[in-house]
């Protein structure tokens, strides 16, 4: 039997751009909207021309996607004509392939918020729809608040989905603005349009308000519509929208939906979907969520022993989808309850050998027991357990010395009599017979730490030149009768690999220093520095 096409719709340059904290760029926009067409997103919301500049700019060049570049605006204001609104104007000269206009289709807010009648919403809404039709736009109307609307008075609700869909717009598009409606209702609403709408025309936007984005949208799906709206990592104003990179996933992979429906991302494109997400987080400055569904670092990773022996002998015993299918990895995390399986499946996924007899291994396997217990969580720090496997193995060479550094924290007058805080690390080298000094200034003592640290290695420094720290997370502990303070860095290297190293001290100095050096180190074993 042929699928059925299910379209997505993305609209993380649009209402992404709503959360808090969240300020794309043109550029960003741009190279967003690039990987978004790349991944085989059917319709790619870029903004709202006319709103702010950035997104006037965006829509005022023409573009060279696959994808329907979608422009979204207002429908025309109550009491204008088509012709006579400078808004809608802007909006149909916007060089889109689509317009998505949104309207009420609440009669509360109609009367509150629009302060029109409701005959008048629903000329505006034939009006707008008629003039993007005229201007050859293929056409959307995002119904806003359609299912409270539609709890209130369905008759209006669906009078305005109707009035689009019978002047011609390709899709209708139901929202759950206030995103607070249960998958149940949003199946059994979407079910008494599709009588009145044919479902191929009927689009979904969930927001997250009950955490059930997703499974609102999947409800809807059930339920006859065949778009769905959401954004890259569920960006979106307060909870946010619903979530693509768990969307598609669940679209491709689980046969309730796969064996009915094709849609515009291959297999090949899947397997670009965790470097897609965490591009994005890249872009945005965050880290990324360990624990995001089929994408995140922990999303295939499995702590106990018993598991991950069993995870060896077949993967599929612990794991719903194989995680290579979105571009993610299995993970046995080595921990306090580390076995040995453990410590041999990690070792085998790092590449190296090892023989389970070795003695070797069970002294590995002290240590980390050992380093546990003052602090250091081996799970959270894939590069610093690898490089310690290695040296118990023997296998990293020395390949420089941190003889001494000094960090130096003043705070003071500057000439223009201002208060500031300076800080100053030095640090000395010994790479092979040759002896540094770097300095460097930076704005705090891990900062100016860092950079003295990476600023010459001698014959080393080529190796290292494309390493950047990414995040670098604090905790206190409270091991034994002191406290003691952890610390992880994140790190990223020019080929986009991101890796985590850890230090434990009771100096936050120490223990950012120590992370540091795992980080240089592990950067000079993966680029195969010699030693
Ligand atoms: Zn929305």
């Amino acid at each position: 039997m042929p699928k059925e096409r299910l379209y997505l719709f993305d609209t993380t340059l649009r209402d992404g751009a709503q959360t808090n904290g969240v300020d794309f760029t043109l550029a960003d926009k741009l190279a967003i909207a690039e990987m978004l067409d790349d991944l085989g997103i059917d319709y790619v919301e870029g903004g709202y021309p006319g709103a702010n500049p950035t997104d006037t700019e965006l829509f005022a060049k023409d573009h060279e996607l696959d994808t329907t570049f979608t422009a979204f605006g207002m429908t025309r204001r109550p009491g204008r004509s088509a012709s006579n609104d400078p808004g809608l104007a802007a909006l149909l000269e916007a060089k889109a392939d689509a317009i998505c206009f949104v309207a009420k289709s609440w009669d509360y807010h109609v009367k509150v918020a629009l302060e029109t009648t409701n005959e008048e919403n629903v000329a505006s809404i034939r009006d707008s729809v008629r003039a993007a039709k005229a201007k050859g736009r293929e056409v959307l109307l995002d119904c806003e608040h359609f299912f409270d609307g539609y709890k209130a008075n369905p008759k209006y609700a669906l009078a305005c989905a109707k009035a689009a869909y019978e002047e011609g717009a390709r899709w209708v598009v139901l929202c759950d603005t206030n995103g607070g409606t249960l998958p149940d209702e949003v199946e059994k609403i979407v079910g008494e349009v599709v009588k009145a709408i044919p479902g191929d025309h009927v689009g979904i936007h969930a927001h997250n308000d009950t955490e059930q984005a997703v499974a609102n949208s999947l409800a809807a799906v059930r339920a006859g519509a065949r778009q769905i709206q959401g954004t890259l990592n569920g960006l979106g104003e307060r909870c946010g929208n619903a979530n693509l990179v768990s969307i598609i996933p669940t679209l491709k992979l689980k046969p309730e939906f796969s064996d009915h429906f094709d849609i515009g991302v291959n297999e090949a494109a899947l397997k670009k979907l965790a470097h897609v997400s965490h591009a994005l987080d890249e872009r945005l400055n965050r880290a990324p969520n360990r624990h995001a569904p089929y994408v995140g670092e922990s999303a295939f990773a499995t702590k106990a022993g018993i598991h991950a022996s069993a995870i060896m002998k077949d993967p599929a015993t612990y794991e719903h989808v194989a995680p290579e299918t979105i571009g993610n990895r299995r993970k046995v995390l080595v921990s306090e309850q580390a076995g040995k399986s453990n410590v041999l499946a990690e070792l085998e996924r790092i590449g190296i050998k090892a023989d389970k007899d070795d003695p070797r291994i069970g002294r590995l396997l002290e240590i980390v027991k050992e380093r546990e217990a003052i602090g250091y969580a081996y799970e959270a720090a894939d590069a610093s357990f690898e490089l310690l496997a290695r040296r118990t193995l023997g296998k990293v060479p020395n390949y420089f010395d941190v003889t001494q550094f000094d960090v130096n924290v003043e705070q003071r007058n500057n000439a223009k009599g201002e208060r500031v805080t300076v800080t100053l690390a030095v640090v000395k080298v010994k790479v092979g017979d040759d002896n540094m000094i770097s300095a460097a200034e930076g704005n705090g003592p891990v900062n100016a730490l860092d950079l003295a640290l990476r600023k010459d290695l001698g014959k080393y420094q080529k190796y290292i030149a494309g390493l950047k720290l990414t995040d670098y997370r604090v905790r206190i502990l409270n091991a034994g009768t002191e406290a003691v303070t952890r610390v992880l860095i994140e790190s990223e290297d020019e080929t986009g690999d991101r890796w985590t190293t850890i230090g434990v001290s009771a100096n936050i100095i120490d223990a950012s220093f120590q992370a540091l050096m795992d980080s240089i180190v592990f950067k000079l074993v993966k680029s195969g520095a010699p030693a």
